[in-house]
């Protein structure tokens, strides 16, 4: 591939021509290539981060560019590559806590939209979505259209290109059982690679694109949906209790999602400006993942379910809360929430420092406590714990 570049230093616009593109091909081994187009770069500079996370800390992006279509995005991600400036892909950052500092590099804010779907009685209902779109969007979508298999995702901030990062789940579903494939632009290949399901590397909380971070610029999802009236089966008992069904009953999938945004609402897990609550980047800790040894050595009373491989899930609210940190913790102006033991909240004026410390002590508390290490669920840019 031969690349053309030439600056236009007086507006900050970066234009770029392509001369080579590699042809469509299929591998064997679960992903395909495809073609890379690439167009001209507009850049805004020391754009205020803060105004784009959830957390509403965070310092300037030297460089943000808002991409609005799949070529402007490679376009961005991969000029910096070229000059060897350090990227951050942004979501609806609802997932990260960015430092007091700043991103001293480009910001590419994905803004790419656009939904196709097929459906047929067979295959179910194959959509597509671009990165972009607002994923609580699609749920509500998916719950008009009768697709099943999101419902008890609803509610959840951000958007589409964001869900397979952590394979995001709550209330008994992951984003990965609905995943068929995400398509994404490679920056180590600088190439596009298409991955199914199967070689997402999906887990609890984790996907390849988690643990591979800033490799992959995810483009679009593609879902495959189940048809119906009823949801999937439910599999969380305080979903289930609210919704008057048996755990792995079906219930309506209105029902299911009127439910879902009801529980949530009531912890501050739906995004509201005026409830400090929301001010967070939902769970700052995972659940813990444990061997039999370590297990063992927890109170018996402490939450734990068996995972496989002899390993124990356990609740990091219970570690949390049983560490001595209670709901509203904190006089400073990050505190944790109100309404749930696992939101770290800024109460209007916090800094991304007072979310570390706050974050720090926590951590620290628990694992002078019980010896268990929690791990931050929320990506961490230019802060460490
Ligand atoms: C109130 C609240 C409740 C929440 N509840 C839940 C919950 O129930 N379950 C759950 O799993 N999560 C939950 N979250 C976390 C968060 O909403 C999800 O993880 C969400 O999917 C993040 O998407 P985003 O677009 O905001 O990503 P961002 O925060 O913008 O980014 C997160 C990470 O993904 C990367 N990224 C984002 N988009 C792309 C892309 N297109 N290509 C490549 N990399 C990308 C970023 O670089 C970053 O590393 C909650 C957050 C809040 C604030």
């Amino acid at each position: 591939m031969r690349w053309h570049v030439r600056r236009w230093c007086s507006t900050l616009t970066w234009q770029y021509r392509v001369a080579a593109v590699p042809a469509l091909s299929q591998r064997h081994f679960g992903y395909a290539r495809a073609t890379v187009t690439r167009t001209a770069v507009n850049v805004s500079t020391a754009v205020s981060l803060a105004t784009r996370t959830t957390l509403r800390v965070g310092g300037p992006a030297a460089e943000f560019v808002e991409a609005r279509t799949e070529a402007d995005a490679i376009a961005a991600v991969a000029d910096a590559d070229a000059h060897g400036m350090p990227v951050l892909i942004l979501g609806g950052g609802s997932n990260v806590l960015i430092g007091d500092a700043g991103f001293d590099g480009r910001v590419v804010a994905m803004a790419i939209r656009g939904i196709t779907d097929e459906a047929d009685m067979c295959s179910g209902a194959m959509v597509t979505v671009a990165a972009g779109e607002n994923w609580d969007a699609l749920v509500a979508r998916a719950v008009n259209n009768g697709w099943t298999g999101i419902e008890a995702l609803s509610g959840i901030p951000g958007l589409v290109g964001g869900t397979p990062i952590q394979n995001v789940g709550a209330y008994g579903q992951d984003v990965s059982e609905t995943i068929a494939r995400v398509r994404t632009y490679d920056r180590l290949e600088a190439r596009l690679q298409t991955f199914f399901a199967a070689d997402c590397g999906f887990a609890y909380r984790t996907s390849r694109f988690k643990t591979d971070p800033g490799r992959y610029l995810i483009l679009d999802v593609t879902f495959q949906f189940g048809l119906g009236d009823l949801g999937a089966p439910v599999a969380y008992l305080e979903l289930a209790r609210r919704l008057g069904v048996e755990l792995g009953e079906r219930a309506p999938l209105a029902d299911v999602r009127r439910a879902v945004l009801e529980i949530r609402a009531s912890k501050g897990m739906v995004l509201d400006d005026a409830d400090y609550d929301t001010w967070s980047a939902g769970s700052f800790f995972t659940n813990p993942i444990l061997d039999g040894a370590a297990a063992a050595g927890l109170p018996a009373d402490a939450s734990r379910w068996r995972v496989g491989d002899g390993t124990v899930k356990t609740s990091a609210a219970w570690l949390i809360e049983h560490a001595g940190f209670h709901r509203g913790h904190g006089d400073g102006p990050a505190t944790v929430s109100t309404k749930h033991t696992l939101a770290l909240t800024n109460r209007g004026t916090a800094t991304a420092d007072d979310v570390v410390a706050l974050a720090r002590e926590i951590r620290d508390g628990v694992r002078a406590r019980f010896g268990v290490e929690l791990v931050p669920e929320p990506v961490l840019v230019g802060v460490e714990l």
